[in-house]
């Protein structure tokens, strides 16, 4: 008998919380090995095709995808397992082999983290703390509707609405840019419960209204996919239908960098489509309500609609004084116009853009359409080659110092 106990070869497995997770498919886009797949319920990592790279990590809106269990490399959890779990497995005790996947993985943290290159975002350093997961699906906050406004014009083609949620007793804590979940009621076609769907919050943080317990969300009602296919969107139907007085489940809050510097003189460079103005409109009323202060810093918005009329918040953002905001409005479908894109505009105001992606404490700030990501660093790649910068070294300069926030679904 040699006495010596068997050795396993412990690995630290990368999971995906399904109870968090909001199903927007960010780390199966993400992941650069291909491990994230999907079917109708559940996000499952491959443990044979993960490598720790941590691209995943940061994008993830919700924070579902940083889940991890130790386990014994043998007895990893199968693809199979993964796609019938509601919630993750316990973490149970495993004898301590060689840890074999460990020191390559913290290595990689550390060193992306330090970087502040590519998938790892940061806040900006004076943004106050955020509070993430406070209520789950299985601890929902229950708030009370107490507004359902249409913010779009009546001929307007979309319905998107201004939802002001009441959370009456109920603690929960937002900054601006940060997001929360909402559970639709009932049970999908698998017969589960929906998913949760994850909306912006549209008021600064002390509330809609101050001292109210509120928040708000703009929510537009989906009818059609992004290839113009008829679809009833479950929860943005659900939200839009809303009466005063009934109740939803909300989860969350959600979001650790999208948020807005605390510091004074500090500058905002916002850039939204369509309803992704939900954050631009929370900072824009935090600085707003504090405009007595003179704190100082710029303000300046790119915002872009199929029309005026289209254009949530149009009629408030045009009340706001030119010497507090500078806002730059970009309409695709006027008739007998050509079509319009922020990028367009951001172009058109090249000199004032690049000056203030140059401005260290300016921050930028991108929400909507994923499809205009690509034109938009076009455009600001211009911008600065226009005025003697180079983007190639300004955006990872931005990135690293919390300045550069993106949000496009
Ligand atoms: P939309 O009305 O479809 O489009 C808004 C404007 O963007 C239109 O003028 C559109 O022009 C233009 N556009 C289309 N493709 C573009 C491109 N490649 N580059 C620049 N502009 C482009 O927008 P929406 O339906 O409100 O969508 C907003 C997006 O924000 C959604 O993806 C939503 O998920 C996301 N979002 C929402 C929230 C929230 O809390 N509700 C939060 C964050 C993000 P065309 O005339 O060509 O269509």
């Amino acid at each position: 008998m040699s006495g010596s106990a068997p050795t396993i070869e412990v690995l630290r497995q990368h999971l995906i919380d399904p109870e968090i997770c909001i199903r927007c498919n960010t780390c199966e886009e993400t992941c650069p090995s291909h491990a994230i797949t999907h079917d109708l319920r559940n996000y499952v990592v491959d443990a044979d095709k993960c490598n720790f790279c941590n691209d995943c990590i940061s994008p993830c809106p919700t924070g579902a995808i940083d889940s991890w269990r130790q386990v014994d490399k043998a007895k990893r959890y199968t693809l199979v397992e993964q796609l019938a779990w509601d919630s993750l497995p316990p973490q149970t005790e495993v004898d301590a082999g060689t840890p074999a996947e460990m020191p390559k993985e913290i290595a990689r943290i550390t060193s992306v983290a330090t970087a502040g290159q590519g998938g790892v975002a940061f806040p900006p350093w004076s943004a106050a703390h955020p509070y993430v997961n406070i209520y789950s699906i299985q601890k929902p906050a229950i708030a009370t509707v107490s507004g359902n406004f249409r913010l779009t014009a009546g001929d307007a083609s979309s319905d998107i609405r201004h939802i002001v949620l009441d959370f009456g007793g109920t603690a929960l804590p937002v900054l601006e840019g940060q997001t929360i979940g909402v559970q639709p009621p009932g049970l999908d076609p698998s017969g589960k419960p929906h998913h949760v769907r994850l909306y912006s919050v549209a008021s600064p943080r002390e509330g809609e209204r101050p001292r109210y317990n509120n928040l708000s969300l703009t929510v537009k009602r989906v009818t059609e996919d992004h290839a113009g296919t008829p679809v009833v969107g479950v929860a943005s139907n659900y939200l839009c239908d809303l009466k005063k007085g009934d109740q939803v489940k909300v989860v969350g809050p959600y979001g650790t960098t999208f948020l807005m510097p605390n510091h004074p003189g500090s500058s905002l460079l916002m850039v939204c489509t369509g309803t992704g103005s939900a954050p631009m409109r929370a900072m824009t009323e935090r600085r707003r309500r504090r405009i007595a202060l003179k704190e100082g810093g710029e303000l300046m918005l790119f915002f872009g609609a199929r029309l005026e009329g289209e254009l949530p918040y149009f009629g408030p953002l045009m009340k706001l004084p030119n010497d507090f905001i500078d806002i730059n409005f970009a309409f695709s479908r006027v008739p007998g116009q050509p079509k319009h894109y922020v990028q367009d505009r951001i172009r058109e105001r090249s000199a004032d853009v690049a000056r203030l992606l140059a401005d260290e404490s300016c921050y930028v700030y991108i929400c909507g359409l994923k499809g205009m990501e690509q034109g938009i660093d076009e455009a600001f790649r211009d911008a600065c080659r226009e005025n003697g910068k180079d983007w190639g070294a300004v955006l990872p300069n931005l990135r690293a110092q919390g300045r550069y926030h993106v949000e496009t679904y």
